[in-house]
């Protein structure tokens, strides 16, 4: 979302009736964006993140923490330099849903060079010292899921009240006001009324309270004959917690498909890895994740389409919120695992078909397009098909999923993009940084070695909601599949190269210090193998090759039932002997090859020895170090209620965690000295001056 414009938001009635009108037009918009866009070839690697903020206001003397509903004023100040000068600025600031709420992101895209990674964390603290610097004394930024007393009595600073009953209500809350809505632009609130008239109902969000000795039942609020239910009833409940996001751009349209099948089965693994929200409305509950509280949260569908009643009015009946995990694969070879039915009309899959679309992809924009409008601006109804996109990203854009297949943008120099965006908001930069930059090298690893992770829908989808249970990173259990005989052996194989001469035989990874650096060399047909250097950048040869042999998508050496297993986050993440790697060894792997600066080499290291330490169960998740906060804390009752006392304290301890101040031994170790910079150093520019690679200053 780019600076939001104003508008004038029509009302559902109207929206209502042009929903077939945008579905139309956003359909016939994509057909021509993708023939104006398909063979566009060559984009180099570029990635960044996306971290939301919470402003936490304290009152010492009282011992309260509130929400600060003055993101708009901020980001009004935030904004000013951005305005002065679009290009130079270091960090870019967006609204979110929530008053209090804040999105950042850097101000350019990282790019291709291996000491990008030892930028991010700078970057990151960058921005929070930017909002710090305009904050009161007495007020904080914070990165963290969820306030935990969010729509809890009094929750916000200045205080205002929710009224349920009131007509021009957008939420018609109990307990979450409208005044916590972004006031900055109308789309939010439209989303909110919109989203709540379209259901027919207010949402409804249920949480299972975490059944302490002394837990008062029924909960307050609980629905009948639900007594052990926390109830949420609002749209902010779920789009006012933060998350971490990021995006990458691909060489073309094929390594984009190919990368978000990838990376979604990886999706519930990293929620799991990341879990930070344990606590909604002032209690403990049995959920470690906002997934599941944002999904419900924007769930607009009717009793028709939920199955509650029968189809009359509706089309069909589905099955998810238009906010969950993606359903289908985009590449040829996650066709066979797309063991879910999709819904879609037909006459729109036809339509698809007919406009030059393959059936992978028409099926996948099919099914965003059972979902209608929540959001119509006056000014965006009547739109030339063939230059604007605004009906199609008017859909897009509001099927939230944990990843998000992103067509390049019209009259730019972006490319085919694919976000990931399942990870909860971590405390620290230092953890943020830490997930980003796993994520990013990840693909790197999986364009290197050819690596496969596809797993049937169902069982991804069932892995969404294991990674929210309590503890579930310590506990649970993730269908996983096992990686063939041809990933080890071409990891083993890259790691003997890569050790012993540095040469980029087997793998397409360089001996300079870019990442994607070697498809130049490919460029200059040395013989590299063609489907590996693609993979790290399209620039040489655009169209995607397989590498023949030893590709894994064959499967030829595998049994189909034995092929998935359930693994947990440990041997996920460091290795299971005989079933499968581990992903930090490979990505450990891959590195070897790599020539990388001693300070980023230094920092990318901190980050993999801090994931492998989560995933092992020695550090704690978030959300688990917040449920022993709790627990422990001497005002806590054993009864689920984190109090104002306890909230209180407990930011307070968040706070003085990110500014450095307090080391948590169960959180970060013995405390993360990463060696991050926030410019890469002149020799390292220079060297990607010579392979031409980003456009560095
Ligand atoms: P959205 O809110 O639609 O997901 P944002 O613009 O907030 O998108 O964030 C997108 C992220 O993608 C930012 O981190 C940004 O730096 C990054 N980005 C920008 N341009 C590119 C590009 N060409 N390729 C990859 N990532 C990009
Ligand atoms: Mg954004
Ligand atoms: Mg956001
Ligand atoms: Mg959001
Ligand atoms: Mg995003």
């Amino acid at each position: 979302m780019g600076l939001l414009s104003e508008g004038n938001p029509l009302s559902w009635e109207e929206t209502k009736k042009l929903a077939d009108h945008v579905r139309e037009h956003g359909i016939n918009q994509f057909i021509n964006l993708y023939h104006r866009l398909k063979d566009r070839q060559g984009d180099i690697l570029k990635w960044g993140d996306e971290v939301e903020y919470i402003i936490v206001k304290f009152d010492d003397d009282k011992q309260v923490a509130r929400v600060a509903l003055n993101a708009k004023d901020l980001l009004a100040k935030l904004n000013e330099k951005e305005l002065a000068d679009p290009n130079g600025v270091k960090s870019l600031w967006r609204p979110e849903y929530g008053a209090y709420m804040i999105e950042g992101t850097p101000g350019k895209p990282f790019g291709g060079l291996m000491a990008h990674f030892n930028l991010v964390e700078a970057n990151m603290r960058y921005r929070r010292e930017e909002v710090t610097e305009l904050l009161a004394s007495d007020e904080c930024v914070m990165s963290i899921t969820n306030f935990p007393r969010l729509g809890a009595p009094n929750f916000t600073y200045p205080l205002h009240q929710p009224r349920p009953e009131d007509p021009t209500s957008s939420a018609r809350s109990l307990y979450f006001p409208d005044e916590a809505i972004f006031p900055g632009h109308p789309r939010f609130k439209t989303l909110t009324r919109n989203i709540r008239m379209r259901r027919g109902e207010k949402v409804s969000i249920k949480l299972k309270v975490f059944k302490d000795v002394n837990t008062k039942l029924p909960v307050e609020g609980a629905p009948a004959g639900e007594p052990d239910v926390v109830l949420l009833d609002a749209m902010g409940f779920g789009m006012g917690c933060c998350c971490l996001q990021l995006t990458f751009q691909a060489c073309n349209i094929t390594e984009a498909r190919r990368l978000y099948d990838q990376l979604a089965p990886l999706c519930p693994i990293m929620l799991a890895l990341t879990a930070a929200s344990p606590i909604y409305r002032g209690y403990l509950t049995e959920s470690d994740c906002r997934w599941n509280v944002i999904s419900s949260s924007v769930d607009c569908r009717t009793e028709e389409e939920r199955g509650l009643a029968p189809l009359a009015d509706q089309k069909f009946r589905i099955a998810k919120s238009r906010y969950d995990s993606i359903d289908s694969y985009l590449s040829p070879e996650g066709a066979k695992y797309n063991d879910v039915k999709l819904t879609y009309d037909e006459t729109v899959y036809k339509r698809l078909i007919e406009g030059g679309i393959d059936h992978l992809l028409a099926q996948h924009i099919a099914h965003l397009f059972i979902r209608d409008t929540v959001s119509l601006f006056s000014e965006k109804v009547h739109q030339n098909d063939n230059e604007d996109t605004d009906h199609f990203e008017n859909i897009q854009s509001t099927n939230w999923q944990t990843m998000r297949f992103k067509p390049p943008p019209p009259n730019s120099s972006i490319g085919w993009r694919v976000e990931f965006r399942p990870c909860e908001a971590q405390i620290s930069d230092f953890e943020n940084a830490a997930i980003v930059c796993f994520v990013v090298l990840l693909t790197r690893v999986i364009l290197s070695y050819q690596l496969n992770f596809l797993t049937p829908i169902s069982k991804v989808d069932e892995n969404m909601q294991t990674a929210q249970k309590r503890d579930a990173c310590r506990k649970e259990k993730f269908w996983f599949r096992k990686s063939s005989k041809s990933t080890e052996q071409r990891a083993a194989k890259a790691q003997l190269n890569g050790a012993a001469n540095g040469t980029a035989t087997g793998t397409a990874t360089g001996t300079d210090t870019l990442i994607n650096g070697s498809a130049k060399l490919n460029g200059h047909g040395n013989g590299l193998d063609h489907g590996m250097a693609n993979g790290l950048n399209g620039k040489a040869n655009g169209t995607h090759q397989q590498n023949g042999g030893d590709s894994d998508h064959t499967d030829t050496d595998d049994d189909e039932n034995e092929l998935f297993q359930l693994l947990s986050i440990n041997e996920i993440f460091n290795g299971k002997p005989d079933v499968f790697p581990g992903l930090v060894p490979l990505i450990r792997s891959y590195l070897q090859s790599m020539e990388v600066d001693t300070d980023t080499h230094c920092t990318i290291e901190q980050y993999l020895r801090f994931i492998q330490k989560r995933a092992a169960g020695e550090l704690m998740t978030t959300a688990t170090w917040m449920r022993e906060q709790v627990l422990n804390h001497p005002d806590y009752k054993r009864d689920s209620v984190v109090t104002e006392r306890i909230n209180y304290d407990l930011l307070k301890c968040i706070q003085s965690i990110q500014e450095g101040k307090h080391i948590e031994p169960a959180l970060l170790g013995q405390g993360n000295h990463s060696k991050t910079k926030d410019f890469i150093p002149p020799a390292l520019q220079k060297q990607l001056a010579k392979n031409g690679c980003c456009e560095e200053k």
